[in-house]
Parts: C-alpha cells; sequence; structure tokens
C-alpha cells in the first residue's frame, strides 16, 4: 500500500481508452463511446475478484458507506455500531442519513470487540460496522453470531484490507455489505472512488439507484428513466473506473510484495522481547499493507514512535494521538459540532463521548504502532528499515 506507487502503462493505456472516446460518465451515450464501459468492466471484475454476486462502484469510501447503510434500509434514529478505531469517514457516513454512531471498544484484534458488541446492543440497533484496520480483520465469525442472535446486519468496512480472507472468503464478502475505498492512499487505487459489494439483489439495485439521483436505469434513453425513490450523486467517473481497472488486475502482484516486505520485518521483530503482535482472528488472512505490533505500555510506545522517526523509520504511525483515527481526537463528534444543525433526534441521542469510558481501547491503542509496508521498496531498504527498528526497540526494551 499504497498502489499510486506503481502506476504504469496499464493505467495510462486505460485512461487513453476513455479520453480516446471522449466519454467520462459510466452512464449514457451510448453511441459515442465505441464500447467503452470502464465502471461497469470494473464491477463484473470486482465480483469476480471478491466472489460475490453484485458490486456497485461510488466516488470514494465513504460514499460507499453512505450508500451501503441507505440500501440496506438504515436510516434516521437507527443506532450503528462501530469502533473507536477507524477513519472518520464512519462516523460521517452515519450521520450523513440522520443515523446515530454507536462507539464500542476494540481488543488485540485493533477492531471491534464481539463483547463490547454485545453490550453496546439497543432495540434501536440495526446494523454492526466493523472496520477492517491496516490490513487486518474483526473477529467475523463472532460478529456474525451476534448479528443473527440479535436479528442485526453485518456492514465490512474493508477500505484498508482489500485482498485479505476470512475463511477463505474475501473480506467485504463475509459479511450482509462490504465496502472498499480506491481512494489516493489505497492498496488499489483510482484517485477518487469506491465500491459496495454484496450478494443481495435488492441491496445491490438500491445502491445502483441512490447513487446515481434515484434513476432507475431501466429503458435506452436516460431522460425517460424513472425515479422509484429520492436519491443522490455519488457516482464514479469513467477516468476513475479506468484506473481503478488497472489497478484490480495488479491486486495480487501489489498483496504478494507487502507479504514479502511484511515477513522480513516481522520475522526481525519476533525476536525481541517486549514486543507482541495485534491478533488475526482464527480463520483470518490479512493482507499485509501494515505491520502492527504493541509494546508493554503506553510510554514506551511513544517513545518508540518518536525515537523510529528520528531513526528515519518513515510511516510508522501512533494511532493513539492521530488526527483522523482514533475517538481522542474526534472533537467535532465528541462536541456535537455540525455546519448544518444535525436532526434533534440525532443531536438528543448521541452518547456524550466526552465522558465515555474506552478504557479497554485506550489499553490496546496506546501500545500499538503500525508500519505502513510499501510496495517499492528493494530488498536492501527493507534490510535497512528492519536493521534500524530492531536497533530503536532494543535500545527501549533492554
Ligand atoms: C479510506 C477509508 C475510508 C474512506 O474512503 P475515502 O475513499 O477516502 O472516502 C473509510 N474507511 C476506512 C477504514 C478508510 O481507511
Amino acid at each position: 500500500m499504497p498502489g499510486f506507487e506503481l502506476f504504469g502503462d496499464k493505467e495510462r493505456a486505460q485512461v487513453q481508452d476513455v479520453l480516446d472516446s471522449g466519454v467520462l460518465m459510466r452512464y449514457g451515450f451510448d453511441g459515442m463511446r465505441n464500447g467503452h464501459w470502464k465502471a461497469i468492466e470494473l464491477e463484473r471484475a470486482l465480483e469476480k475478484r471478491m466472489k460475490v454476486k453484485h458490486a456497485q462502484l461510488v466516488s470514494s469510501g465513504t460514499s460507499a458507506l453512505t450508500v451501503a447503510l441507505v440500501s440496506a434500509g438504515i436510516g434516521a434514529g437507527d443506532e450503528v455500531i462501530m469502533p473507536t478505531f477507524t477513519f472518520v469517514a464512519s462516523f460521517e457516513s452515519i450521520l450523513a442519513i440522520g443515523a446515530v454512531p454507536i462507539l464500542v471498544d476494540v481488543d488485540d484484534t485493533m477492531t471491534l470487540d464481539p463483547e463490547a458488541v454485545e453490550k453496546a446492543i439497543t432495540t434501536k440497533t440495526k446494523i454492526v460496522m466493523p472496520v477492517h484496520m491496516c490490513g487486518s480483520m474483526a473477529d467475523l465469525k463472532a460478529l456474525k453470531s451476534i448479528c443473527e442472535t440479535h436479528g442485526l446486519l453485518l456492514l465490512e468496512d474493508a477500505c484498508q484490507a482489500i485482498g485479505g480472507t476470512f475463511e477463505g472468503k474475501p473480506l467485504g464478502s463475509y459479511g450482509d455489505l462490504g465496502c472498499f475505498s480506491f481512494d489516493y492512499v489505497k492498496t488499489i487505487t483510482c484517485g477518487e472512488g469506491g465500491a459496495i459489494i454484496t450478494n443481495n439483489e435488492n441491496y445491490k439495485a438500491n445502491a445502483d439507484h441512490y447513487s446515481d439521483h434515484g434513476h432507475d436505469h431501466i429503458g435506452e434513453d436516460r431522460g425517460a428513466e424513472s425515479h422509484p425513490f429520492l436519491g443522490y450523486n455519488y457516482r464514479i467517473s469513467e477516468l476513475n473506473a479506468a484506473v481503478g481497472l488497472a489497478q484490480l488486475a495488479r491486486l495480487d502482484e501489489f498483496l504478494a510484495l507487502q507479504k514479502k516486505n511484511y515477513s522480513v520485518l516481522r520475522k526481525a521483530l519476533e525476536d525481541i522481547e517486549g514486543v507482541t503482535f495485534r491478533r488475526v482472528p482464527e480463520g483470518g488472512v490479512g493482507s499485509y499493507a501494515f505491520l502492527t505490533y504493541f509494546l508493554p505500555d503506553a510510554d514506551i510506545a511513544k517513545k518508540a514512535h518518536t525515537a523510529l522517526g528520528q531513526a528515519g523509520v518513515d510511516a510508522c504511525f501512533y494511532w493513539y494521538d492521530n488526527n483522523w483515527h482514533y475517538y481522542r481526537k474526534w472533537e467535532h463528534l465528541i462536541h456535537k459540532t455540525s455546519l448544518g444543525k444535525l436532526p434533534q433526534e440525532v443531536y438528543d441521542r448521541l452518547p456524550d463521548y466526552l465522558t465515555s469510558d474506552f478504557s479497554r481501547s485506550d489499553h490496546w491503542v496506546g501500545r500499538a504502532i503500525s508500519c505502513l509496508i510499501k510496495l517499492k521498496w528493494s530488498e536492501e531498504e527493507v534490510r535497512e528499515r528492519t536493521d534500524k527498528m530492531v536497533e530503536v526497540l532494543k535500545n527501549l526494551l533492554k
């Protein structure tokens, strides 16, 4: 991660194809486009790669989450369970549809703790939204079982873990719905873009209509299509889809590089006393987009993060202090600050995140360091990083 490291001729050729036809929109203009339907082609390719019946492309990962929630019938006042460690898109998409984000602790998988999820369920809960952060997954088996018991849906945010699997199924395909992002820093990128995958025909039809102003896409003439319900514009463009096509074809190549580089780093750290690793739930295989490990306490983790930076080991993250990824810094959510007026029902029912107890999350996230795994590193660079990282950690832990 990220896929832009390896842009090349394939991406260029795909984009040129679209420019040659002159049709940048994914719908209509049948006569002009010389048979170029990049978005449709990418949807078929995603369905095949993710072994699902339906894929719907949209303009971003955030819109994928929004559209997925609406498509599954989630709406005003419904409670959505999400983790304390994720990207801000999780609660943005929930609030965008008037639903209520219910933050829940993460465990040593760095994703939703199934026990904490069970405790957070109320009569208003409709869906559980685990986020497979940094290339590894939530305990999907446990979460699915909880969802089945309580009649809830399961939506996987697989934006950071494309290519990983759980019980042999591609991440994103295990729950009722799954979402991907193809923004500029993701494993597969097309500039801006996202996708929803599902085996549910109804959700797919809803997503297809909702993401294009409610158009039903029936008949020859776009102007004469009817609108079964209100929608918005969450469309992807042909240019973005074209880049995505080239990148998806290279996913396995990218995953192999991530795994190779990850394995060298991990093996070296395994010998250091005091370093433990993020737990991968039984049945799961990550995408190796990051290497995430724990240090004995938050103080050492903070020092390690600073020392790694000073030693020139870039792209290592201490999420506990991060502005985007951990609840402690989500001041706008905590203080309910919104540009437009939040619906009163949402405002009143948003939990008091100022006083909520997330000490379990703090325990794990406070001790964790995550290192991004790049695709383009040479063997020499990986060795150098490994040596520096080992030196820094051994120094701190002796
Ligand atoms: C990137 C990301 C998103 C949002 O994707 P965008 O395409 O940037 O809108 C959502 N969830 C997670 C976990 C992400 O990393």
